[in-house]
């Protein structure tokens, strides 16, 4: 049985960034603590937190004082910058250039269409770190839509700027898109003004196709990925579509001999959070249960 590991699956370069600044920060003190999971992965935080990686929420944050504190590749909202401040927190910023710089736009965006009354709009999961990051930029004050009936928040007869989540799928984002644009345009209102910002991560959004082709390549897909991790389950999606032997796991231990019985290929994929040993040790035990 031929199994194969992609090539393109696994941390993309913000994950590895933030990876990279807690390891150097780890090898020359004994702990660090980091807001919220440095990575949407269970099994790549237990590995740090072996090397002294303390993993806090905004609550631990409020009672903290003269200390160091990760800021991870989602970014945080800028009360999380004025908070460190009133505390003497030293924040080491490992958000990823490409929220830094959605983070910015949006702001920009906010202060431009607030002067005509008009509304931003941010496409994504409501609660997840990187949305608090980017609604904080509009003083919360923009409209988050994770789905269609979630178009009733939104006044059509004002203008409107839509973002979207860095991590969606490109396909979800045109639907949603496409909708807001039918209904404002229903209204024939000629005054108002309706801009898409395309907004997505590349390190996401291209390795959806080449991850379909991947699935068409093998018998059986095994895509490796934490649970709380939204590229992970939109990847996960794209590959089941392509190919229904594909199995969604985050260790080991998930596994199941009978999907191998007389199969000729497998190949195992992840997430942007999925670290590479993970991949290897599921390739490992893979060749011991066939
Ligand atoms: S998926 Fe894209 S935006 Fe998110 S951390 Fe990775 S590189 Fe940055």
């Amino acid at each position: 049985m031929k199994i194969t590991i992609d090539a393109y699956s696994g941390f993309c370069f913000g994950v590895v960034y933030a990876i990279e600044m807690a390891e150097s920060i780890l090898k020359k003190e004994e702990s660090l603590y980091c807001l919220g999971d440095i990575v949407h992965n269970n099994k790549e935080v237990e590995r740090l937190s072996s090397l002294g990686l303390k993993i806090i929420d905004h609550n631990d944050l409020n009672d903290l004082k003269d200390c160091k504190v990760l800021i991870r590749a989602h970014g945080e909202p800028p009360s999380t910058y004025d908070l460190a401040l009133k505390n003497n927190i030293q924040l080491l910023d490992a958000s990823c250039p490409v929220v830094l710089k959605l983070q910015h736009q949006i702001k920009l965006g906010y202060e431009e269409i607030k002067q005509i009354d008009g509304q931003v709009v941010i496409f994504g999961k409501e609660g997840h770190a990187e949305v608090v990051g980017l609604l904080g930029q509009t003083n919360n004050n923009a409209i988050v839509v994770a789905s269609i009936e979630d178009l009733e928040k939104i006044d059509f007869s004002k203008s409107i700027y839509i973002y979207s989540q860095t991590t969606k799928s490109p396909q979800a984002y045109k639907e949603i898109t496409l909708q807001i644009e039918k209904r404002a345009k229903a209204l024939n209102n000629t005054g108002i003004k309706y801009i898409v910002n395309d907004t997505l991560c590349r390190q996401v959004s291209n390795r959806e196709p080449q991850l379909k082709q991947f699935s068409n390549k093998n018998d059986v897909i095994i895509f490796v990925s934490g649970r709380k991790s939204s590229n992970g389950k939109m990847l996960y999606q794209s590959c089941k579509k392509e190919n229904s032997n594909s199995y969604f796991i985050s260790d080991i231990d998930e596994l199941e001999s009978e999907w191998f019985l007389g199969v000729d290929s497998v190949g195992i994929c992840g997430a942007t959070s999925t670290p590479r040993w993970l991949m290897e040790g599921i390739a490992k035990a893979i060749k011991r249960i066939a």
